[in-house]
């Protein structure tokens, strides 16, 4: 399990980067980088994010 990030329809507002709380998420000069070692799915970037850019995907392997 972990996010996935749709850079087509993430804006870069960086809303997401500073509000999870262990900081596994990094905004790159073009793109949202995610840290998925250190995502704990509290989905608050999911709930966050204006687009729906951030996706939990729960197949997704560390
Ligand atoms: S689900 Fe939570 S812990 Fe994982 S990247 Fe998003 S805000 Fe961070
Ligand atoms: S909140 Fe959404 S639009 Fe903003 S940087 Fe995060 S994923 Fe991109």
């Amino acid at each position: 399990m972990g996010i996935k990030n749709d850079s087509k329809k993430c804006l870069y507002c960086g809303g997401c980067v500073g509000l999870c709380p262990v900081a596994a998420l990094k905004l790159d000069e073009t793109r949202i980088v995610v840290d998925n070692s250190k995502c704990i799915n509290c989905n608050a970037c999911v709930l966050i994010c204006p687009v729906g850019a951030n996706v939990l995907d729960r197949e997704l392997k560390k």
